[in-house]
C-alpha cells in the first residue's frame, strides 16, 4: 500500500515532527518516490522544511522553515526582520543545515535585475548573527 500528497504526514526536517503540509511541490515529490519503488527502484522522501510561496496583487509572501510559533514549543531561539523589495530566489541553506555564520559567507550573485549587491538574504543572516550574537553574551 501507497499514499502520497495531501493525504499524508512527512517529517520536518527541522523539529523531526510530523506534519500535514497539503502542497503540490511534495506531493510530487511523493509520487515520484512511489513510482521509482512500484518500479523496483528505491527512493524515500527526505521530509519537508515548510516552505510556501504566494502572492496577492503585487504583495509577495514566502516562508520557509519554523515559524517563531513553531519554534515556540521548545526551541530558544532569536528573530531578525528586513525590508526588501527583491524577489527571493530558491536558497538551501536551510536543507544543508547551514549557520547563519556560514551564510554570510555565501557568494551570491548579483547583477540589478535579480538583486541588489547585498543580497536580502546575507542582510537577514548579518542581523540573525548579532541576534545570535547577543543572546549568546546574555
Ligand atoms: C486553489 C489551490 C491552489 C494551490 N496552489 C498551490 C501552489 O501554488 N503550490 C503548491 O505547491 N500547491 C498548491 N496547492 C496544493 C496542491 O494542489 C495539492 O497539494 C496537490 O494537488 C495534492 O496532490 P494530491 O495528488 O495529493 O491530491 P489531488 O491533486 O487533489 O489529486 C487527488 C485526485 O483524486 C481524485 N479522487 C478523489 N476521490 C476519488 C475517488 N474516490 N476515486 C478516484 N479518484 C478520486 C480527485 O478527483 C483528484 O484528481 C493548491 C491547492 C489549491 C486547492
Amino acid at each position: 500500500m501507497w499514499a502520497a500528497g495531501d493525504c499524508v504526514e512527512s517529517v520536518q526536517r527541522l523539529s523531526g515532527q510530523r506534519v500535514v503540509v497539503a502542497l503540490g511541490t511534495h506531493a510530487n515529490k511523493q509520487g515520484r518516490v512511489i513510482g521509482v519503488n512500484i518500479g523496483g527502484g528505491y527512493a524515500t522522501f527526505p521530509g519537508v522544511i515548510g516552505t510556501a510561496v504566494t502572492k496577492v496583487c503585487e504583495l509577495e509572501v514566502a516562508r520557509t522553515g519554523l515559524s517563531a510559533a513553531e519554534a515556540d514549543t521548545g526551541y530558544r531561539y532569536v528573530t531578525a526582520s528586513v525590508d526588501s523589495t527583491t524577489r527571493a530566489g530558491y536558497f538551501p541553506a536551510i536543507w544543508n543545515e547551514m549557520g547563519v555564520d556560514e551564510i554570510l559567507g555565501l557568494d551570491l550573485s548579483y547583477a540589478p535585475p535579480f538583486a541588489p549587491v547585498w543580497d536580502p538574504v546575507l542582510i537577514a543572516a548579518r542581523k540573525a548573527f548579532d541576534a545570535v550574537e547577543a543572546d549568546t553574551h546574555t
